[in-house]
C-alpha cells in the first residue's frame, strides 16, 4: 500500500514576512495544497503580486496547487480612535457611526448599528476579549456598558452575537477584491460572515463557472441555514475564529463535528481553521493540544486543515506546514481503511448527536446514480485490495463524490481541465494529474496507467478500480465503474 501521499489537504496563509517567491515554493514543497490570500489583510497591489507569483511556480510542478483569496465581507469594526482607550468593567459608552462620532464616543463602522441593536445584546470587541451589553439606543447612537473591559485600538473587530445585521453580504470592498480575483484567475474566492444562500448566490453572479466559492461558517444564522448555504457553495469553511466569538466557545466543538457532517452529506469539500498550531507562531513545536486539535478535525472527517498566523506572521512557517503534514500521516496511517461511509455517499442522516437546528432527521430521497457508483466503486476498491482509484472527471465532481465516501486508497483524478486540475487540491484524498483531453476511453486509460505507475501509485498487475462520467465532458454524470489491470 502507498503510504506517501496525504489525504488531508494543507491550506496556508500567505503574509508580508513570508512571501517571496522562493518562500512560496518552501511552503508548497513543505506540503501546501492551498494558498490562502486574506483579503482584509493584503492591499490589491500584494494580491496581485503574490497570485502572479504563485501561478507561475504552480504550473511548473507536476503537484496540483490551488490559489484562495478570503474576501473581508461585512466585517463590522471600531472606526479610528484618536488614541488607544482603556475601558474597565462597569464603565459606559456610546457607540456612534465614523464620521458622527463627537469626542469621547467610540466610532463603529456600522452605520446601521442603532437601527439592528436590541437592548440587551452583547457587543464583543477584539475577537472577544472585552464584552459589553447595549443598554440604550438614541439618535443613531448605542449606550452600552462593559463587562470585560481593557484596551481598545482603532479598527479592531465589532462581533453582535444573535443580531441579524442587515449589512450587505459584499461591501464595495468587496466587489473590487472580487473583479479583481477574477480577473486574476485564482481558484476559489471564499466569502466571511455570510448569513444565508443568498449571501453566496450574489457572489455567483459575479464570478465565471469555472471559480469555486467557499462559504465561511462564522456566525450563528450560517448555521440556521447550514444547508441552503451548501446548496449554494461549492466548499465551505469552519471559520472558528469569529463562530468562536459569536458562540460560547464551549459550543465550537460540537459546532465544528456537526458541520463536517453536513459537509459530508451534501457532497462538499470542508475546511477547518484558525488557531490549529497557534503557538507556532511564537515556537518551532506546537503543543499537545494544538497537536489534539488537528487530530481531531482529521477524525472528524475535514477535507482539509488551515494555518492562518502561523505562516502569515509567525517565525516558523515550514515548521508549521511540517507539523500539520506529520500529525495528518499519523491519522491517516491508524486510520487506513476506514471503508465506505454508505450513510455520507448516500445522503442519509443518522439521528445521533446534537442536531443542527435545520437538520431534518430521515430525509433522503432516491438514490442517485452518482452516490451507487460512488459507494460501489469504494466497497470494490476495498474488496480487491486495489491500491488506487482512478477517477477521469471534468468538472471533477466524479473525484468528489467518490471522495465523498472516504475509501482507504488515494483517488487518482485525470482530467484535461487546468481549473479541475488545480481545484482538487483542496478536496481530501485525491491527488489530480492533467491530462490531454480524448473521447476515448482506452487512450486515456493508456496515459493514466503509466502516471500511475511513475508516481509510484500502483504495481504493474495490480487491480484498479476506474470510473468517470460518460460522456467525457459532461459534468455530473458518474455513471462508469470498470475493473482494469495496471
Ligand atoms: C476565522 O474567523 O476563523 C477566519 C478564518 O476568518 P479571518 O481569518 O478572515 O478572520
Amino acid at each position: 500500500m502507498p503510504t506517501s501521499v496525504r489525504r488531508t489537504k494543507i491550506v496556508a496563509t500567505l503574509g508580508p514576512a513570508w512571501a517571496e517567491p522562493h518562500q512560496m515554493m518552501a511552503l508548497l514543497d513543505a506540503g501546501v495544497n492551498v494558498v490562502r490570500i486574506n483579503a482584509s489583510h493584503a492591499t490589491s497591489e500584494l494580491r496581485a503580486r503574490w497570485v502572479e507569483e504563485l501561478q507561475g511556480l504552480m504550473k511548473d510542478r507536476p503537484l496540483s496547487g490551488a490559489i484562495l483569496v478570503d474576501l473581508q465581507g461585512p466585517r463590522i469594526r471600531v472606526g479610528t480612535l484618536p488614541e488607544p482607550l482603556h475601558l474597565e468593567a462597569g464603565q459606559r459608552v456610546v457607540f456612534a457611526p465614523e464620521g458622527e462620532a463627537r469626542a469621547g464616543e467610540i466610532p463603529t463602522t456600522y452605520e446601521a448599528l442603532a437601527a439592528d441593536m436590541r437592548l440587551g445584546a452583547r457587543i464583543l470587541l477584539n475577537d472577544g476579549l472585552l464584552a459589553l451589553e447595549a443598554t440604550g439606543v438614541r439618535n443613531q447612537r448605542v449606550e452600552a456598558v462593559v463587562h470585560y473591559g481593557g484596551e481598545l485600538r482603532s479598527h479592531k473587530g465589532m462581533n453582535l452575537p444573535g443580531l441579524e445585521v442587515s449589512a450587505p453580504a459584499l461591501t464595495p470592498k468587496d466587489l473590487e477584491d472580487v473583479r479583481q480575483a477574477v480577473e486574476l484567475g485564482v481558484d476559489y474566492i471564499a466569502l466571511s460572515f455570510v448569513r444565508r444562500r443568498e449571501d453566496m448566490e450574489e457572489l455567483r453572479a459575479l464570478v465565471p463557472r469555472s471559480t469555486k466559492l467557499i462559504a465561511k461558517i462564522e456566525k450563528d444564522t450560517a448555521l440556521r441555514n447550514l444547508c441552503e448555504i451548501l446548496d449554494a457553495s461549492d466548499a465551505i469553511m469552519v471559520a472558528r475564529g469569529d463562530l468562536g466569538v459569536e458562540l460560547p466557545f464551549e459550543e465550537v466543538p460540537l459546532m465544528q463535528k456537526q458541520i463536517i457532517r453536513e459537509a459530508g452529506l451534501h457532497g462538499k469539500p470542508v475546511i477547518t481553521a484558525t488557531q490549529m498550531l497557534e503557538s507556532m507562531i511564537h515556537a518551532p513545536r506546537p503543543t499537545r493540544a494544538e497537536a489534539s486539535d488537528v487530530a481531531n478535525a482529521i477524525l472528524d472527517g475535514t477535507d482539509a486543515v488551515m494555518l492562518s498566523a502561523e505562516t502569515a506572521v509567525g517565525r516558523y512557517p515550514l515548521e508549521a506546514v511540517r507539523a500539520m503534514d506529520r500529525i495528518a500521516r499519523e491519522m491517516e496511517m491508524q486510520r487506513q481503511g476506514r471503508g465506505v461511509t454508505l450513510d455520507a455517499a448516500l445522503g442519509r442522516r443518522s439521528s445521533e448527536g446534537v442536531l443542527l437546528p435545520n437538520h431534518q432527521p430521515g430525509q433522503g430521497g432516491p438514490v442517485r446514480t452518482e452516490d451507487a457508483i460512488a459507494v460501489a466503486v469504494c466497497a470494490a476498491a476495498e474488496m480487491l485490495s486495489s491500491p488506487v482509484i482512478l477517477c477521469f472527471t471534468s468538472s471533477g465532481f466524479t473525484a468528489r463524490k467518490v471522495a465523498t465516501c472516504r475509501p482507504g486508497v488515494p483517488i487518482f483524478a485525470c482530467t484535461p481541465e487546468p481549473e479541475t486540475f488545480r481545484q482538487l487540491s483542496l478536496v481530501w484524498g485525491v491527488t489530480s494529474a492533467l491530462i490531454e483531453h480524448s473521447a476515448d476511453y482506452d487512450r486515456m486509460l493508456a496515459v493514466a496507467r503509466r502516471q500511475i505507475l511513475e508516481r509510484g501509485l500502483a504495481r504493474e498487475g495490480e487491480r484498479l478500480v476506474v470510473t468517470a462520467g460518460v460522456p467525457f465532458d459532461m459534468s455530473g454524470t458518474t455513471n462508469l465503474l470498470r475493473i482494469e489491470a495496471v
